[in-house]
C-alpha cells in the first residue's frame, strides 16, 4: 500500500506540514462542490508556485475545435470542455507593503489543510514569517453551499504579532482560460462589469455555446469580530474587479474578510432573469454571515450523511476512504438536475472535459439506486433519452441508417466530443452500458415505466445499430463484431471483444424480450413506439438469429473466454514480472508496446462477468477472473473495484480487500500518480460498489434484496443504509451476525446467504453468519 499525504480520520482529511510539491495534488483532494459548481482548493490569497487555477460551473461548456494530428472522417468537430469559469475566491493581500505569496515568504511554521467531510467545510491554517521577526497566522474557511446552489462563502482571518498596515482586495478575476485549450482560444466573452459600493458583477459569455454567467461577489470586513462600516473601494481593470482597503491592524487582534461568490447562469439570452437572481441573492446576503449560511449548508451534508454514510469499524484508512468518495460523488452530482450528469473528474480539474461517459451507467448509477430515491436515476435514464435524436444523427454520419443508434464516448448535450478514432469509432460498447442501465433500474425499482416508454426506444436504437455493425463470418459460421475498443483500452482495432460481442447478445435478448412483455400487457404502448420508430416486428427475428449465433469464443484448456482474437498469441508474461518502475505503463511504454503487450487496462472479460453474473457458473467465474487478474494493469481508475466485487463473490476476501483499498484510496494515495490532475470521482462509485456489492454481497434476485457477507478480516463492523423499492434499509454486518431494519414499512423479507428472512413487528430482521 502506497503512503498516504493525509493524516487518518474517519471524518476529516488533514494535510500537515508545507511542501509546495504537492500543491497541484492537494489541490485537487481538498477540492470542494455542490453539484451546480465546483473548485479545486487554490490558495484566496494566489500562489506563485506551481497550481492549477480551477472553478467550474456545471453544464457550461465550451465547444473546443477539435485538435488531431490525422483528420478522419466521423471525427466531431469539437470537444466540449467544461471551463475554467471567473474566479472569485481572490483576495490580494499586502502586509506592510509585500505581496503576500506563501511561495516567497521567509518560513512557513505551520501549514496545515482540513476537509471536514461531515460539514462540507475546507479549512486551512497557515503560520509564516515575514520580514523583522513579522509573524502572521492565516485561517481560512470556505464552502460551497449546498441548500443555495449560486453560493459559496469564505472566511478568511489574518492576525499579526506586530501592529501592521494591511491592504486587502477582494476580487473577480475574469481574465482565466483553460490550460487544455486546444487553440489556445479565449473562450469567454466579456460583456459588461458592475462594480460599485453595492454590487459587484461580471457578466460573461461563453463563446460559440452561449451560456451567460455572472459571477458576482460581496465582502465584509471585521476587526475582532466588530464589522467596519463601508471599508471599500471599487477599482476595475480589464482583467478583474475588486474592492480594495488599508487598514492598520493592531498586533494581536483579527482581521476578517468574509467573501460570498458564486454564478448565476442561463443558457440562452435572458440577461434580464439572471441579473433578477443575481441581485435576489446580493439581497440575501445582505441579511447573512458566513456563519449563518453554514448553518444551513451543513444541515444539507446532514441530510446527505443520513441516507448515504457507510461506517466501518476496525479499519480508519478504509472508514476515511470510502467517506472521502461518497462525499466526492455528492459534491459532482445533486441529482436534481436532469441536464446534468457525473464528469469523471466532477470539479477537480480539466482533464475529461466534465462531460458524460458510459462510466455513470455503469458505475454512478448503481450508487445512486442505492442511496438515492429512484427519481434521481431517473434523471440520468432521461438524460439519455433526450440525446437519442442526437445519438441516431450521430449513427448516421458514420453510414447506419433506419434509426440505428450510436450514443457518444463523451459528451455534455449529446452529440459526440470525443476524437481519437479507436475510442469515438471503436468503443462502441458504451451503448450497451445504457442498455444495462435500464434494465438495472426497472430490476431495482420494479418501475417498467420508463422501460416500456423512452427505454424501449432508446434500446430499438441500440439494437438497430447492432443488427448492422454486426457481419457474418463464414469462416466462424457466427456473426462477428470487428474493428473494435473494449472496456480495456490497452488494446485497439481488435475483432470479437469478448465483452462488447457478450452484451450485445445481451442487449439483443433483453429487448425482445421487453418488446414481447410490452406487447402482451400493453398493447397500446406497444403501437405507440411501433408507430413512432416505424418498428416492424420482423425486425426481432435478425436480432434474435444474431443473438444465437454471435461469435463468443472460449478458449478451452484456461477455461476462460477470449477477451479477443489473437489475444492468445500474445507472450503472456504475467503483471507481477513487470519491473514496478515501469508503472503505470502507460506513462513509461510507447503505445505500440502497450498494444502488443497482454497488460490490460481495466477489467473487460471481468466486466461482462461482472453485468452478467447470474449467466455464468461459479467455476467459469474463478479460472477467468484467475487468469484475467494476473494480467491486469489497473490503469484505469474504474477497474480494482470490480476485480474486487468478484474476488469477493469468489471468497477470495484478501484479494478483495487489497483492491478495494486500491480503488477507494485511489487519489488519497495516489496510486496511479496523477492526482495533480484532478481526481477520479465516477470511479469513487466503484469503491461504494466494492463494499455493498462486494463486501456485503447484495444482489437484486426474484424482486428480493440478497446479501452474501464477507467482511475483511479487520473490519468488525459494517454499517450502511440502502434504498430499495420505496424502503429504506439499514444494514448491519458484524463477524457473525447479519442486522437488517426495514425504515420505512414492515412485513417485507431479505435474503441472506440464501435464506429467506422475515422482519419482525419492530421492522426488524437478523441471523446468524
Ligand atoms: C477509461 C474509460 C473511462 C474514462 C473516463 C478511461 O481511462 O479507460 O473506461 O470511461 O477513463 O473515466
Amino acid at each position: 500500500m502506497k503512503a498516504s499525504n493525509y493524516k487518518l480520520d474517519p471524518w476529516k482529511i488533514i494535510e500537515y506540514g508545507w511542501d509546495p510539491k504537492k500543491i497541484l495534488g492537494s489541490e485537487s483532494i481538498f477540492s470542494i462542490g455542490n453539484g451546480s459548481m465546483g473548485q479545486r482548493a487554490n490558495f484566496e490569497e494566489g500562489f506563485s508556485g506551481k497550481t492549477l487555477q480551477g472553478s467550474y460551473i456545471a453544464g457550461i461548456y465550451y465547444p473546443d475545435k477539435t485538435k488531431v494530428g490525422w483528420w478522419k472522417n466521423g471525427y466531431p468537430e469539437y470537444f466540449a470542455k467544461v471551463i475554467n469559469a471567473p474566479n472569485w475566491i481572490g483576495l490580494s493581500i499586502k502586509i506592510d507593503g509585500a505581496p503576500l505569496d506563501l511561495n516567497k515568504v521567509e518560513k512557513i511554521d505551520r501549514f496545515e489543510r482540513i476537509l471536514d467531510m461531515k460539514k462540507g467545510l475546507y479549512q486551512r491554517f497557515v503560520s509564516f514569517k515575514m520580514k523583522n521577526d513579522l509573524k502572521v497566522e492565516i485561517n481560512s474557511k470556505r464552502f460551497l453551499s449546498m441548500k443555495r446552489k449560486s453560493i459559496g462563502a469564505i472566511s478568511y482571518s489574518l492576525k499579526s504579532n506586530q501592529d501592521i498596515e494591511i491592504h486587502i482586495t477582494p476580487f473577480i478575476d475574469f481574465d482565466v482560460s483553460n490550460n487544455d485549450s486546444n487553440w489556445d482560444e479565449k473562450f469567454w466573452e466579456i460583456q459588461e462589469i458592475t462594480n460599485t459600493k453595492k454590487k459587484s458583477l461580471v457578466r460573461s459569455s461563453v463563446r460559440k455555446s452561449g451560456f451567460n454567467v455572472i459571477t458576482y461577489m460581496k465582502a465584509n470586513l471585521y476587526d475582532d469580530n466588530i464589522k467596519l462600516e463601508n471599508p471599500f473601494q471599487t477599482k476595475s481593470t480589464t482583467k478583474k474587479i475588486a474592492l480594495e482597503s488599508k487598514y492598520s491592524l493592531k498586533k494581536d487582534r483579527t482581521l476578517k474578510v468574509e467573501k460570498f461568490g458564486g454564478y448565476v447562469t442561463s443558457k440562452c439570452n435572458n440577461w434580464g432573469k439572471i441579473e433578477s437572481e443575481a441581485n435576489k441573492i446580493l439581497k440575501l446576503l445582505g441579511n447573512n454571515s458566513f456563519e449563518s449560511l453554514f448553518q444551513e449548508h451543513k444541515n444539507e451534508w446532514a441530510k446527505i450523511w443520513e441516507q448515504s454514510d457507510i461506517e466501518i469499524s476496525g479499519d480508519n484508512k478504509s472508514q476515511q476512504a470510502v467517506r472521502f468518495n461518497i462525499f466526492h460523488l455528492n459534491q459532482t452530482y445533486k441529482g436534481d438536475n436532469p441536464n446534468l450528469n457525473f464528469g469523471p473528474k466532477g470539479f477537480t480539474g480539466e482533464k475529461y472535459g466534465g462531460s458524460t461517459y458510459w462510466d455513470t451507467e455503469a458505475y454512478c448509477i448503481p450508487f445512486c439506486l442505492g442511496t438515492k430515491p429512484p427519481e434521481v436515476t431517473l434523471n440520468l435514464l432521461n438524460y439519455r433519452y433526450r440525446h437519442l435524436d442526437k445519438a441516431i444523427e450521430n449513427a448516421k454520419k458514420l453510414g447506419f441508417k433506419n434509426g440505428a443508434a450510436l450514443f457518444p464516448m463523451v459528451t455534455m448535450n449529446g452529440e459526440e466530443c470525443h476524437n481519437e478514432w479507436e475510442i469515438t469509432f471503436e468503443e462502441i460498447h458504451r451503448n450497451n452500458a445504457i442498455a444495462f442501465a435500464i434494465f438495472n433500474y426497472s430490476r431495482y425499482t420494479d418501475d417498467y415505466q420508463f422501460l416500456s416508454g423512452k427505454g424501449i426506444e432508446i434500446l430499438v436504437g441500440i439494437c438497430r445499430f447492432w443488427a448492422q455493425r454486426v457481419s457474418y463470418s463464414y469462416k466462424k459460421k457466427s456473426y462477428v463484431i470487428l474493428g473494435v475498443t473494449g472496456p480495456n483500452e490497452y488494446e485497439n482495432n481488435v475483432n470479437n471483444n469478448w465483452y462488447t460481442n457478450y452484451s450485445t447478445k445481451w442487449c439483443f435478448e433483453f429487448t425482445i424480450d421487453s418488446i414481447n412483455t410490452i406487447k402482451k400487457n400493453h398493447i397500446k404502448l406497444f403501437d405507440k413506439f411501433s408507430k413512432k420508430l416505424n418498428f416492424k416486428e420482423n425486425e426481432m427475428d435478425y436480432w434474435l438469429e444474431v443473438s444465437k449465433n454471435i461469435y463468443l469464443h472460449e478458449n478451452k484448456e484456461f477455461k476462460v473466454f477470449v477477451q479477443q482474437d489473437g489475444f492468445f498469441d500474445k507472450e503472456l508474461t504475467e503483471v507481477d514480472k513487470l519491473d514496478y518502475s515501469e508503472r503505470p505503463l502507460n506513462q513509461n511504454w510507447s503505445w505500440d508496446r502497450i498494444l502488443r503487450s497482454p497488460y490490460i487496462k481495466q477489467a473487460d472479460v471481468l466486466q461482462g462477468i461482472y453485468f452478467f453474473e447470474d449467466e455464468f457458473n461459479i467455476e467459469s467465474i474463478k479460472s477467468n477472473y484467475e487468469f484475467y487478474q494476473k494480467f491486469t494493469v489497473h490503469e484505469s481508475s474504474l477497474s480494482p473495484c470490480i476485480h474486487s466485487i468478484i474476488a469477493s463473490k469468489l471468497g477470495k476476501t484478501e484479494s478483495a480487500y487489497d483492491l478495494f483499498k486500491r480503488a477507494s484510496r485511489l487519489d488519497l494515495d495516489d496510486y496511479n500518480n496523477e492526482v495533480n490532475e484532478g481526481l477520479h470521482i465516477t470511479s469513487m462509485a466503484g469503491s461504494w460498489l466494492s463494499i455493498v456489492e462486494g463486501f456485503a454481497g447484495m444482489r437484486v434476485k426474484n424482486n428480493s434484496l440478497h446479501f452474501t457477507p464477507r467482511l475483511p478480516k479487520n473490519w468488525e463492523e459494517l454499517i450502511f443504509k440502502i434504498h430499495f423499492r420505496k424502503n429504506v434499509f439499514k444494514i448491519k454486518v458484524k463477524k457473525n451476525l447479519f442486522h437488517c431494519s426495514s425504515l420505512l414499512k414492515h412485513g417485507l423479507y431479505i435474503h441472506v446467504n440464501n435464506k429467506k428472512l422475515k422482519f419482525n413487528n419492530n421492522g426488524k430482521a437478523y441471523i446468524s453468519i
